[in-house]
């Protein structure tokens, strides 16, 4: 997570927009609509903890834009979380969706917080709590929540709960990220991993480079890491040959690398649900630990930072290997404005982030669809799909890259933006 002062999320992600609403020669009032949230809702969330003391929680969450659909988005739970970081995922989000080209806006909240702080309990009443403040504004056509880090399919179960129990009905389709069993859809854990691959599988397509000959080091080791390592073997034949994690013990990261290739299936068996690795059984197994931004140098064609905000900087993309050839961005904003301008001078493949793991946010719309529905598929259906959607959005970016000749990532916000300016005018908002 960004930290303030350090590196401000919205800023980042206003000064993107602002690069290509110029070269879009967007109109003032234009720009000004889409440069902040439409919405914001702030607001505190009484708890009663289990000793029968109250505590009480910042909540927030915030709606950037519905002109396409009703705003969909995750809710962090984190003790640094900030308004700007909201703001920050909440645009992305709008952009993520209209790449995607399905028809959800961004939106995106959280709570002040850090839940391994709360007993279950405590988190079950937390999350009862944000609904209470928030019913009035979400549900399946305003705003659909998520889960993001620090909440889980748990949670959405409770919230989606609560929120049936307000509007007197149940309404699975207000929330995704549900457990199986609870309204959620098959796939959803793999989502996003499985679409980064899709995505990576198309970039080698056009760099005209064989799968199967492709080695990748990836930062982090969490949902979309995970997945990601095991289709970039299973699906492209490739080999992964470095992760890396943070360890909240030590307070630092570390690489695992082997350069005959990682188990993504051994590694997973022996990484907690914190996404943190466990280091003597890794070394047993024979597996290199090194410092943690060694996964950067690493001599392979695909980096994938998939762990945190502001990974890539200005200072260490220069390390990357000089074989590296596609950048492909799991993370949300993994990289700074300076180390984009290294990137858009060199030769790199960027996928950008509101592209790369968009497959997520497909799958939770899958899983609205169902929801509304009350038809679920099964698990080849949902990747099909996924599959067909992640690679359409590619082809759209790619079309718009080669048409007006500029960097991937403005590429893919102009595809994104001509969507939702495309929806304002015809609602007559502009
Ligand atoms: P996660 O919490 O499951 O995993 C995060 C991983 O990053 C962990 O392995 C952690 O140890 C590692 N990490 C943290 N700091 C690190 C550091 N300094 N160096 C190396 N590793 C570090 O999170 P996730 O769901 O996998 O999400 C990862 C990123 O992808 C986030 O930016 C998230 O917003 C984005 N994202 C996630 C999804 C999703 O469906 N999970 C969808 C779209 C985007």
């Amino acid at each position: 997570m960004i930290m303030e002062g350090k590196l401000n999320a919205f800023k980042l992600a206003q000064q993107q927009f602002d690069e290509v609403a110029e070269q879009l020669q967007l109109a003032e009032h234009v720009r000004k609509i889409l440069r902040w949230p439409l919405r914001e809702f702030h607001f505190q969330i009484p708890v009663q903890m289990d000793d029968g003391s109250m505590q009480v929680f910042r909540g927030y969450r915030v709606h950037h834009n519905d002109a396409i659909g009703p705003c969909k988005g995750g809710l962090r739970f984190h003790p640094a979380e900030t308004i700007d970081t909201v703001r920050a995922l909440a645009t992305w989000m709008t952009w993520k969706c209209a790449v995607a080209d399905i028809p959800l806006g961004g939106g995106k909240g959280g709570v002040v917080v850090d839940p391994a702080s709360l007993t279950e309990a405590e988190k079950q009443r937390l999350c009862r709590g944000w609904v209470q403040q928030m019913w009035h504004n979400i549900g399946p056509r305003r705003d659909i929540p998520a889960p993001d880090v620090g909440t889980t399919g748990q949670m959405m179960g409770w919230m989606m709960d609560e929120y049936s129990k307000l509007v007197g009905q149940y309404t699975p389709g207000v929330i995704t990220g549900k457990p199986l069993g609870g309204g959620g859809s098959k796939g959803r854990t793999e989502a996003t991993g499985f679409g980064v691959v899709v995505a990576v599988r198309e970039a080698l397509k056009e760099l005209g480079m064989e799968a199967k000959k492709c080695r990748a080091s990836i930062q982090g080791f969490g949902n979309v890491a995970q997945y990601a390592a095991k289709f970039f073997r299973e699906s492209l034949g490739g080999t992964v040959v470095a992760v890396s994690c943070w360890d909240p013990q030590d307070k630092k990261a570390y690489t695992f690398s082997s350069v005959d290739g990682i188990d993504a299936g051994f590694l997973q068996s022996i990484t907690n649900v914190y996404g943190t690795i466990d280091k003597g059984k890794a070394r047993a197994a024979g597996i290199a630990i090194e410092d943690g931004d060694a996964w950067l140098g690493k001599e392979v064609d695909v980096i994938i930072p998939a762990a945190l905000e502001g990974s890539l900087t200005g200072e260490n993309v220069p390390r990357i290997h000089p074989r590296v050839r596609i950048v492909a961005e799991g993370a949300n904003g993994p990289t700074t404005r300076e180390a984009d301008k290294f990137f858009a001078d060199s030769k790199l493949f960027v996928i950008p982030d509101n592209l790369c793991n968009s497959g997520g946010v497909v799958c939770s719309y899958f899983e609205g669809v169902q929801n509304d529905m009350n038809y679920y598929w099964d698990l080849d259906e949902v990747m099909t799909k996924l599959d067909r959607s992640m690679t359409n959005a590619f082809a759209g970016m790619l079309k718009m890259r080669k048409a007006r000749n500029v960097y991937t990532r403005n590429a893919a916000y102009m595809v994104a933006i001509d969507r939702v300016v495309r929806a304002m005018n015809i609602r007559g908002w502009i």
